[in-house]
């Protein structure tokens, strides 16, 4: 991608109960280069205080599919298993990148592979708790889910966590704003080095 205000493609991933969620909020609040959070389409229900076109489009899984199958997203996976499909548009992430946006998409690692396969230049990003018996903890205090969905949250984690070097950079967050500081460091080096 050539410099000016061309815009850039940043792809995060991690285990969920890294805490990705939280650091990427803090860095975009704290980064001064021009991020834009594509927002994903999925046939999940929204959550309470979720809204459409802000945290995803909801779709149905009819017109998901439609939209699958008419080629209008640039990744999309069944992630967890669990018959939850969600899926990154082309639209999104081209109007971004045609308004010098740094587009950022918080995918899984099935996503991520495939976006990087398009776009090798896309800075992607592994989020990280230092081991897996750090997020164990961290999925029990959260205190929100079974011992089953526990279960099967940490088998998913050893899964994506076996992508973790395949991505540019792996950010471990045992500390919140250290990770903020070491994303939004990584951000403006690639801003410097294109
Ligand atoms: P949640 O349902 O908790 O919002 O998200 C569940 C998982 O779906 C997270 O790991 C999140 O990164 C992933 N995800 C969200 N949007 C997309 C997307 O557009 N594509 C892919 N492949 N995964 C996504």
């Amino acid at each position: 991608m050539s410099g000016g205000n061309a815009g850039r493609l940043v792809v995060v991933s991690g285990p969920s109960g890294a805490g990705k969620t939280t650091v990427m909020r803090e860095v975009f609040r704290r980064s001064r280069l021009p991020l834009k959070a594509s927002v994903s389409a999925t046939t999940r229900l929204p959550r309470p205080g979720e809204t459409d076109g802000i945290d995803y489009y909801f779709l149905t899984p009819e017109e998901f599919h439609r939209r699958r199958h008419q080629g209008d997203f640039l990744e999309c996976f069944e992630v967890f298993g669990g018959g939850h499909w969600y899926g990154t548009l082309h639209s999104e992430v081209e109007h971004g990148l045609a308004e010098g946006k740094w587009v950022v998409l918080e995918i899984d690692v099935q996503g991520a592979m495939k976006v990087m396969e398009h776009h090798p230049d896309a800075i992607s990003i592994f989020i990280r708790p230092s081991t897996l018996a750090v997020l164990e903890q961290r999925l029990r205090n959260r205190g929100t889910e079974s011992e089953d969905a526990i279960r099967k949250r940490l088998a998913r984690a050893e899964y994506e966590m076996s992508f973790a070097p395949r991505y540019r950079y792996q950010v471990v967050n045992d500390d919140l704003q250290r990770a903020v500081d070491e994303i939004c460091y990584i951000l403006e080096k690639e801003n410097k080095q294109p």
